[in-house]
């Protein structure tokens, strides 16, 4: 079975084919030469939902979008929807990560968590969806290399560092994408009798 995940976000893939195992998962075919839908949700459900029913209209199969993001506490749940654009359109993953320091500035509670909705959809429309989260602080500075987004600034307690210090296979076990990824893949092979 091929599930098509409408994301071109490299990171984002290698995430999602770890939770796949049997079931197939391959970026939509011509994907970049699709326009992306506009993300005009209030949460990341709705995001998600958008993003799962427009692309289905271009293939009979199964198809998953996901929306995801940072929510801090202290920020009110900013940068949440916003996340990829919290210091404004095309922003890099610098200049959002220096504004969430910035308007964080010396708050004592720092605690935040990563959100992940994945919405699973076939012909205009949504099958299911599965959310998974992550809780954390916000670190004072950046610490590690790898990951994306918010990584470095992301403290994850229980391993004792950041998500940008993990490698791939290890913030999947643990993430917020890892475990809304899971979901969807346990759902799908009951549904299937894998
Ligand atoms: P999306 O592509 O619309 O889901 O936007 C997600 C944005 O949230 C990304 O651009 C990152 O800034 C942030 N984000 C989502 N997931 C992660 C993650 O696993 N690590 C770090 N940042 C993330």
């Amino acid at each position: 079975m091929t599930v098509y995940a409408c994301s071109s976000n490299a990171n984002k893939l290698k995430e999602f084919e770890l939770a796949a195992g049997e079931i197939k998962l391959e970026p939509l075919p011509r994907l970049g030469a699709i326009a992306a839908p506009e993300e005009t949700g209030a949460t990341f459900e709705e995001n998600a939902a958008i993003k799962a029913v427009y692309y289905s209209g271009f293939t009979a199969e199964l198809v998953f979008a996901d929306d995801s993001g940072l929510e801090v506490d202290a920020l009110g749940g900013a940068p949440g929807v916003h996340s990829a654009r919290y210091a404004g359109a095309g922003a890099t993953d610098q200049a959002n990560n220096e504004l969430v320091l910035r308007n964080l500035g010396n708050a004592s509670n720092r605690e935040a968590r990563f959100v992940c909705v994945i919405a699973l959809a076939r012909n205009g429309a949504v099958l299911k969806s599965f959310r998974g989260t992550v809780e954390g602080a916000i670190l004072r500075q950046s610490r590690g290399a790898g990951g994306f987004g918010y990584d470095p600034l992301f403290f994850y307690a229980p391993l004792d560092c950041s998500l940008a210090e993990l490698g791939p296979e290890e913030k999947f076990a643990v993430g917020h994408r890892g475990q809304a990824a899971r979901a969807m893949c346990d759902w799908l092979r009951e549904e299937n009798g894998i």
